[in-house]
């Protein structure tokens, strides 16, 4: 369930009792380790590794601290290492000004020529930055555009740079040091930086978390990291161990893409995945993409979805939820009957309900359904997106007079249910306008969203 992408196991200080470690890492729930070389010897040992352990992958490259003597022999090198079928990154790759072991121009230049090689061969790279901020980000973002696709090992940059990094659509990862005393300022990074961007890692031997910082770091401890994230975020170890897990997949291509759920648990909550289908085309929603959420796969086809009793099955104990939310990529109220009923059971049951949506539902079951939230939708939250309706119609790719659909809908909602109403936090959009709009002429709660 866990997948350890930076553990450095040609190290000395493993040759004795690898097996064992392997062993104690499978035991421990960790399906992948992936063993990032830092020089050219080294990649060939993290080559053999993964030739020898079926659960073990390699990454190739030279590290900052080894580019002294870096020359464009060493390309061709890479090149010919990377084509083997268990090589999944460049990498470690980067620069370290901290150290300053070799020059800053030699690095920047191994750094580059590296990066050139991911693309050729089309495989992320693995960096490692260590007092080079300025420099890195600039050398990233002169990547714009391009396919590279990296994960920041270690990561020890500002949120600002945490930022830009995943509009640019890289990854990022806290090692053993988020769970130390005095780091305080990266676990504060770290809960703003949604699970979906992260992945895990032990950079083993080093970096060892609590409570067994002093000794040598393995794989096994992954689980520390992820346990640390899970409470930093609120929610459950096992939810940062799928996402990340899914994360892993798609940069890496590591493991594989879950089945469908249609009820998903994250925190506390329980989702039901209603629908795929929408009557709206958000620019901002991944539907007709991917559909996963916390790497949970909400695809599904009409002809997949499933009746309310597969939905109760799945629940079982509402009570064992803080809530039970209609909530998947697509509107639940095209499947209105559907949520009546399984919210119907879960209010006979005891348990919560919330339902979110585009707020067309009226517009969608050509009547008015407020009436019928009584007593079976405990809040509903609707996304209002914008208060200018040319803005609105853009966003969600739907005709500008579903704005005023949408407002109504939340005006008569509220005679019979708890009403919240959201916006994406995009940077177009008037958040405070927004706001005053919804809680002074709506009269109703105010939410914003993050999302970079
Ligand atoms: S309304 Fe919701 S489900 Fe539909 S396209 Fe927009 S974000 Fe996606
Ligand atoms: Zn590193
Ligand atoms: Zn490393």
């Amino acid at each position: 369930m866990f997948i350890d992408t930076h553990a450095h196991l040609f190290y000395h200080n493993f040759e004795n009792d690898l097996d064992k470690v392997i062993e104690r890492a499978k035991n421990s729930d960790v399906n992948f380790i992936i063993v990032p070389g830092t020089d050219i010897e080294t990649s060939k040992k993290a080559i053999e590794l993964a030739d020898k352990y079926d659960i073990i992958y390699a990454a190739v490259g030279v590290h900052p601290h080894d580019t002294k003597d870096w020359n464009n022999s060493l390309i061709q090198q890479i090149e010919e290492l990377a084509t083997h079928k268990k090589v999944v990154a460049i990498g470690e790759i980067g620069l370290d000004y901290f150290y300053d072991f070799s020059p800053k121009e030699k690095q920047i230049e191994a750094f580059t020529s590296q990066i050139d090689i991911s693309l050729k061969m089309n495989k992320p790279i693995i960096v490692h930055n260590r007092d080079a901020n300025f420099d890195m980000m600039n050398i990233i973002r002169s990547y714009k555009g391009s396919n590279l696709k990296a994960q920041f090992h270690c990561f020890a940059g500002s949120l600002e740079d945490a930022r830009e990094l995943i509009e640019l659509r890289h990854y990022i990862s806290f090692t053993g040091n988020i769970t130390f005393k005095n780091m305080s300022s990266l676990r504060s990074i770290l809960s703003r930086v949604s699970v979906e961007n992260l992945l895990l890692e032990t950079d083993s031997p080093f970096m060892t978390p609590v409570p067994h910082r002093g000794e040598r770091n393995e794989p096994s401890n992954v689980k520390l990291v992820a346990e640390k994230i899970a409470e930093v975020h609120n929610l459950r170890t096992e939810d940062v161990a799928r996402t990340t897990s899914y994360n892993a997949f798609k940069l890496f291509g590591i493991g594989m893409k879950p089945k469908v759920s249609f009820t998903y648990q994250i925190g506390k909550s329980l989702y039901i995945n209603v629908t795929n289908r929408c009557n709206a085309d958000c620019v901002f929603c991944d539907r007709k993409g991917d559909a996963m959420i916390n790497g949970y796969n909400l695809k599904m086809s009409k002809a997949e979805e499933p009746d309310a009793e597969v939905y109760i099955k799945e629940i079982g104990d509402p009570k064992n939820y803080s809530e039970i939310v209609f909530c998947g990529y697509g509107e639940p109220t095209i499947r209105w009957d559907v949520v009546k009923e399984v919210a119907k059971y879960v209010k006979e049951n005891g348990g919560k309900t919330r339902m979110n949506t585009d707020g067309h539902g009226n517009y969608i079951n050509k009547k008015d359904i407020t009436p019928e939230l009584k007593d079976l939708i405990d809040v509903v939250s609707i996304s209002l997106n914008s208060t200018d309706a040319e803005q609105y119609a853009k966003l969600m790719r739907v005709d500008p007079s579903l704005h005023n659909e949408m407002i109504d809908f939340a005006k008569k909602a509220k005679n019979y249910t708890h009403v919240v109403m959201s916006i994406v936090g995009l940077s177009e959009i008037d958040k405070e306008a927004a706001k005053n709009f919804v809680t002074h002429e709506l009269g109703v709660d105010f939410r914003e969203r993050e999302y970079f």
